[in-house]
């Protein structure tokens, strides 16, 4: 495994791998924030079965955080992301400094507008550019056949895919399935901040997301009325949990589902998207509905 810190290094080894290979050569990219879990390890592991380079990115991105956020505690282990990296058999891993990343304060920003305007959009103001402003530079960086994003992270699927789509970057965008504890919980690098009482009752973000599979098979239910029922779900069994947003909307658009039209009869996929804060820490998780799925329960 080949563990580059600068620009430079990285592209002289996918060039070469790309000479090498010719034609055949097909190099998948898996950019995180590190501090790996198993859900970093599935995307890595898609890569590997579908391409011959895999390219990790280890990067925490100052730009997506706001003042308010937790960019300096934000979790880091170096020796343990490589250690996942190596076990998972990444080719390359690039790990910039920020200063490598950022030389000088950059006055460029990728900017998708509609899909990033709900959600963490609008709870983070900025995120989203901080976020396709840095893919955008991986993307030019390690130029990649394929990356992998985690649908755990739903918006931001949109929102890639949306600049991936709009500036003609020639990537192929793969989403991938949600990676869980037993008890449902959605890995993220940031469950290493709750305390044995928070960890207990975040379990009911995935009790929610259960919650609106079971009340969506009532075609008859609107969005209004899912979400009104999932916010007292979760206000009831989790108290100490503090709602951020409790959202049912189009999916990939992220645009508002009529009020009050049966879930049953909307036409496309959709979403359940929530964010509950325990203390300092915000959970974020989701559910993805195809029409089908919906009728299918009925
Ligand atoms: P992060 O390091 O949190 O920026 O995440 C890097 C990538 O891993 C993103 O594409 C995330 O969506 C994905 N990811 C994070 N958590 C999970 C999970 N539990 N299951 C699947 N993918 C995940």
């Amino acid at each position: 495994m080949i563990i580059c810190q600068t620009i430079a290094e990285v592209k002289s080894h996918i060039s070469n791998y790309r000479m090498e290979q010719g034609q055949q050569a097909k190099v998948g990219f898996v950019p995180t924030m590190g501090f790996l879990h198993e859900g970093h390890a599935s995307l890595l592991r898609r890569s590997k079965q579908e391409c011959g380079l895999t390219v990790l990115s280890i990067f925490v991105n100052p730009l997506q955080f706001g003042p308010n956020e937790d960019f300096d505690r934000y979790p880091r282990d170096e020796e343990r992301d490589l250690q996942v990296a190596r076990q998972e058999g990444a080719d390359v891993v690039f790990m910039p400094s920020v200063r490598e990343m950022y030389p000088v304060p950059a006055k460029t920003r990728v900017l998708v507008s509609g899909v990033t305007e709900r959600l963490c959009g609008a709870s983070r103001p900025g995120h989203f550019d901080g976020v396709g402003t840095v893919v955008s530079k991986l993307f030019h960086i390690v130029g990649p056949d394929r990356a992998y994003f985690g649908l755990k992270d739903a918006q931001q699927v949109a929102v890639i895919t949306t600049m991936v789509r709009d500036l003609n970057m020639p990537v192929e965008i793969v989403p991938c399935e949600t990676v869980r504890e037993q008890d449902g919980l959605a890995l993220s690098s940031r469950n290493v901040y709750l305390s044995p009482e928070q960890r207990m009752q975040a379990v009911v973000l995935s009790q929610a997301l259960a919650l609106a599979g079971q009340l969506a098979a009532k075609s008859t239910l609107g969005a209004d009325e899912l979400q009104r029922r999932l916010s007292e779900y979760i206000t009831a069994e989790a108290p100490i949990a503090v709602i951020d947003y409790v959202e049912v909307l189009s999916y990939p658009d992220l645009e508002q589902l009529q009020p009050g039209e049966p879930l049953g009869s909307v036409g496309g996929s959709w979403i359940v998207a929530l964010a509950v804060k325990f203390g300092t820490t915000r959970l974020i998780d989701n559910r993805l509905f195809w029409a089908k799925e919906v009728s299918s329960h009925v």
